[in-house]
């Protein structure tokens, strides 16, 4: 086992000895799916897993949207508001197919660690900002501070895929030499794109250019490259 699927065994691990620990039953079910509206960071492993679980039709989509989304950090990588101009645009992770995960063995950490055991509809982009009067105190009355936060998703197991992300960027680094965090659709999009390949195969200096060139390294929300010596 590779050290990403090693890291989502993990995440799965811990979440489900959590929550039978904790009593908590989440809401999340297959075919829910507000939540893949997200911002969604991923490793360089976790993006090529992803592309190799994918169907040609999502691969197709990520690389169409990943593109966009590359070009929309060129302006707003600095943005501390693009998460959420990007969930309230409501455009689907590329990977979702027919209103379920079409990768679900090999989603990343960050939606493994996306739960919530509140309704569902508070999920949907903008759902708890438009709530007013009683449906407000109502809303507010079911958030625990020992187990919510931030809003209605479950703390502990988004801390946990948070600090198994860096500890997994950790180890892709030191097993080669670099990796790369970023958006998952963007990562998907590079993954495909040849130019970024050929600085893929020339190492961590053409990949630092690469991204360089295109205006989307760094920053708040670009790519991040990772150095890391091999033991
Ligand atoms: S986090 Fe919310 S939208 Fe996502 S699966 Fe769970 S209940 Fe559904
Ligand atoms: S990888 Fe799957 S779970 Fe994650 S955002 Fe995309 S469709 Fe949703």
């Amino acid at each position: 086992m590779d050290a990403v699927a090693r890291a989502h065994a993990a995440l799965d691990g811990f979440l489900t000895a959590y929550l039978e620990r904790s009593g908590i039953t989440p809401s999340c079910r297959a075919g829910c799916f507000f939540c893949c509206y997200g911002w969604v960071e991923a490793s360089l492993g976790e993006a090529e897993r992803v592309l190799e679980a994918a169907s040609d039709a999502a691969r197709r989509r990520a690389f169409l949207e990943g593109r966009r989304r590359a070009r929309l950090l060129v302006r707003a990588k600095n943005d501390p508001r693009l998460p959420e101009r990007h969930f309230l645009a409501q455009s689907p992770c590329p990977f979702l197919e027919g209103g379920r995960c079409g990768v679900y063995s090999a989603r990343p950490l960050a939606c493994r660690g996306v739960l919530t055991d509140l309704d569902p509809a508070y999920c949907a982009p903008g759902a708890t900002r438009r709530l007013r009067g009683r449906a407000l105190l109502r809303y507010r009355s079911r958030l625990d501070p020992r187990r919510h936060g931030p809003e209605h998703y479950l703390r502990v197991p988004k801390e946990a895929a948070r600090r198994r992300f860096f500890a997994l960027l950790e180890a892709e680094a030191r097993a080669f030499g670099f990796t790369l965090a970023g958006e998952l659709s963007v990562l998907a999009y590079l993954l495909q794109h040849p130019p970024f390949q050929a600085a893929l195969k020339r190492g961590a200096g053409a990949v630092r250019a690469y991204l360089q060139r295109r205006r989307i390294l760094g920053g708040r929300y670009g790519v991040w490259l990772r150095l890391g010596s091999r033991r």
